[in-house]
């Protein structure tokens, strides 16, 4: 199998905004054919608007017009990757059986995989905590990480920085997280 270009997804199991996750997948795949990328994640499962968890597999069952509406980042990046063509996706579901360390444990496995890039798609007003630390593992790895809000959903949408990440939508304990794990590194 040829090298893809791997890109890792990590985000919130509520992210509201499909086209944001779309738009994140659209400009990775910028100079490459859809058959060149790998789209990686940790298959959580999605969400419904209010916040009612269905099983991954049962998700897939669902209308396609009610698909594409669930909320959670892996949802949305897998959907998307599907429609534009790419290769089916790497997913890397959790060990709920090991309780509260499966996401951290499963999100190193995921990492240590490689990746040419990584999204970190957040929740407005929570904490993101999965994400940000799957976030550091990238940027500790040298992958490249962007961020994305989704309550910044102007169109284009454009990445918010990790750093200062839209204080407008009470993300501030997302780039103090950062920073302080994060360190000198970046
Ligand atoms: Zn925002």
């Amino acid at each position: 199998m040829p090298d893809r270009r791997r890109l890792i997804v990590a985000g919130s199991r509520q992210f509201a905004r499909p086209s944001v996750v779309r738009y994140a997948l659209t400009q990775a795949q910028d100079g490459y054919r859809p058959e060149e990328m790998q789209l990686v994640h940790g298959q959580c499962d999605p969400r419904t608007s209010s916040g009612h968890r269905i099983p991954w597999r049962a998700a897939k069952d669902l209308p396609e017009m009610t698909q594409r509406l669930l909320y959670g980042a892996d949802w949305q990046a897998d959907f998307a990757a599907v429609e534009l063509g790419w290769p089916e996706p790497e997913r890397h579901p959790a060990d709920w059986r090991r309780r509260h360390a499966a996401g951290p444990e499963r999100n190193v496995r995921m990492v240590a995989r490689g990746g040419d890039g990584g999204h970190a798609f957040l929740s407005a007003g929570l904490r993101n905590a999965g994400t940000v630390g799957c976030a550091v593992l990238m940027a500790k790895a040298g992958i490249p990480v962007l961020f994305w809000c989704d309550a910044c959903c102007e169109a284009p949408p454009v990445p918010v920085s990790a750093f200062t990440p839209c204080e407008t939508h009470q993300l501030d304990e997302v780039g103090a997280t950062w920073r302080r794990r994060t360190g000198v590194l970046l």
